[in-house]
């Protein structure tokens, strides 16, 4: 299968990501965690990433999706994959698309995690990652109204199945919900 899996951030996106890819057996890849070991690595991309990350800001589409078009030429993504955080511009899922044409394959469905702001806030100043102040979880929220929902409704346009679930709960629960809502 070939998913992807969007949401606020805090919404869970990585601990539902990670048990659905092993459900599946598909690779997962979070650009965020790709970001990050970026940084760590002090690549020039890393570098880059940075000052946007630790404002609250996206990362720019084109080193997005230069990330992208690397993981999806992996042997190991030829039967399926999940990607996790990504697109979050409708600039990114058009590069996305052409990257899908490419390659002759569709995706299957968006899982989109659904989690009110306060419970975001509150989930993420516990959280205490280095972009996770205060100040900052309000501006990457703020860009995930502005930039990332309209890319659903860019995806609900162009007929892809989106199937929203509620993260607040038991994590197996919720795990459960995506699995019958992919009718597995
Ligand atoms: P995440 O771990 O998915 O919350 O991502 C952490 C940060 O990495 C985000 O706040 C952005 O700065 C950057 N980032 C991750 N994925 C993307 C993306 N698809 N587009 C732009 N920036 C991204």
């Amino acid at each position: 299968m070939r998913l992807i899996i969007v949401g606020p951030p805090g919404a869970g996106k990585g601990t539902q990501g990670t048990l659905l890819a092993r459900r599946l057996g598909i690779p997962r890849y979070s650009t965020g965690d790709i970001l990050r070991q970026a940084r760590r690595d002090g690549t020039s991309m890393g570098l880059e990433a940075l000052r946007y990350m630790d404002a609250g800001e996206l990362v720019p589409d084109e080193v997005i999706l230069g990330i992208v078009a690397d993981v999806l030429v992996k042997e190991e993504s030829e039967d399926g994959f999940l990607l996790d955080g990504f697109p979050r511009t409708v600039v990114q899922a058009e590069g996305f698309r052409r990257l899908l044409d490419e390659m002759g394959v569709e995706l299957d469905a968006i899982v989109d995690l659904a989690v009110d702001e306060e419970e975001i806030m509150q989930r993420l100043a516990a959280r205490g990652r280095r972009d996770d102040s205060l100040d900052t979880i309000r501006r990457r929220l703020e860009v995930h109204r502005a930039q990332t929902q309209p890319v659903l409704d860019w995806y609900a346009n162009a007929d892809v199945r989106i199937l929203s679930v509620g993260g607040v709960g038991d994590v197996e629960e919720i795990q459960s919900d995506i699995l019958t809502r992919l009718g597995l």
